[in-house]
């Protein structure tokens, strides 16, 4: 008996584990993610920095709420503009520095006579040229260098300008997200019920009758429950990402070769939903995420990024064209929100501060110099505040 009951505990500790360890998602530096524990109130959470590397770091998802209240969104890891594609963009989270991964190489529209994907990369002229967050980032960007560059030199503008729309495009994204929440509905209440079955019924129905004599069943039932849920994945990935096939094969082999795996199903298909949105979109769309501070944040840095080393000209170009952009769609798009009304109102002084920091709005004692944390961006003293904005705005 007592053997019994610890192979029983061994098992459930297993299944436990097995469990946690799908809890757990990586997020990139370039990338943010979105939770809610309630689906009702979200907020921006922050991956722990020491289980991570200079690229990214894992984020522990709250193990007991239903999955599936999980949003990311990746920033680019390219600048286009009409001359032409760079590997660099120079916008930075609030909270991060710029990945190392982005190169700065500059290639013209006259120069690309090839575009492709290889994985997360961009491929052009058959040699690597940017890391995405994801597959489908990738093809998507080289969709939109392609075309771009099939196109007349004048029509490049508009295309390019209609891509950038809709990244800051809210509505699109929240009929998107509507969509997900009742796709994912029903695979949602169904991990909940095999979740209450697995970790619930099983441990009492072991302890009253004995594993030995209930092990074939629990095994068939935790397979045909975890099948049903991969096969309703299936459908709901195939809607969703129809171009993603391999991630949607893993997935489903996982679920089925290792149950515990399909109570999570319904992140993997939330995850990378409102991806291609902008992280200020998804701030306004997610309701009750009151990341006003982020967004404010978020916009600083476009107003004031942080300086780069990229001396070609052209480069330069189409980074700053990228930039201005962004801003322009982003800050078009956060008017838009009522609860961001004012989140650009102008800092207040505090005691004995002179100046500030207008990217990350550390205040300092002294007048003039640059933020030690923002290399590039210049203090600027509280009485001049209209001044620092024209030339900040004008030095790119
Ligand atoms: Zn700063």
């Amino acid at each position: 008996m007592f053997s019994v009951i610890t192979d029983g505990q061994t098992l459930l500790f297993i299944l436990a584990l097995l469990y946690l360890t799908e809890c757990l998602i990586w997020v990139k530096k370039q990338s943010v993610a979105f939770v809610s524990s309630s689906g009702r109130r979200w907020r921006i959470a922050q991956p722990i920095a020491w289980l991570g590397n200079a690229n990214g770091a894992m984020l522990i998802l709250n193990p007991l709420p239903l999955p599936g209240r999980v949003f990311l969104s990746h920033l680019l890891p390219v600048s286009i503009s009409p001359s032409g594609v760079c590997a660099f963009n120079s916008q930075t989270l609030p909270w991060g520095s710029r990945p190392g991964t982005q190169t700065g190489e500059f290639v013209p529209f006259s120069e690309i006579k090839k575009t492709g994907t290889d994985g997360a990369y961009v491929v052009l002229n058959g040699q690597k040229f940017a890391r995405c967050a994801t597959p489908k980032q990738a093809k998507a960007l080289a969709a939109v260098i392609e075309s771009a560059g099939a196109a007349k030199a004048s029509r490049r503008e508009t295309i390019l300008r209609a891509w950038i729309a809709k990244q800051f495009d809210a509505e699109d994204a929240t009929g998107v997200w509507s969509e997900a929440e009742r796709v994912v509905g029903p695979i949602r209440w169904m991990s909940l019920i095999f979740f209450v079955f697995l970790f619930v019924a099983t441990p009492i129905l072991v302890t009253m009758f004995g594993l030995e004599r209930l092990i074939i069943a629990i095994a068939a039932a935790m397979v045909l429950s975890a099948s049903v849920i991969a096969l309703m994945f299936y459908r709901a990935h195939r809607k969703f990402y129809p171009a993603e096939s391999s991630e949607r094969f893993e997935n489903v082999v996982k679920m089925v070769l290792c149950p515990p795996v399909s109570l999570r199903a319904a992140d993997v298909l939330t995850r990378n939903v409102l991806a291609e949105y902008s992280p200020v979109v998804v701030a306004s769309v997610l309701a009750g995420s009151g990341e006003r501070q982020f967004v404010r944040g978020f916009v600083r840095d476009l107003q004031h990024p942080l300086k780069h080393e990229i001396a070609d000209e052209r480069a330069a170009e189409t980074i700053e064209w990228m930039t201005a952009q962004q801003l322009k769609y982003g800050l078009a798009q956060v008017e838009r929100v009522d609860r961001f009304a004012g989140f650009l109102e102008p800092l207040q002084g505090e005691g004995d501060s002179v100046s500030y920091c207008p990217r990350c709005e550390v205040q300092f004692v002294v007048a003039e110099g640059e933020c030690p944390d923002c290399p590039g961006v210049g203090l600027v003293a509280f009485a001049n505040v209209g001044e620092e904005v024209k030339s900040s705005a004008t030095s790119g």
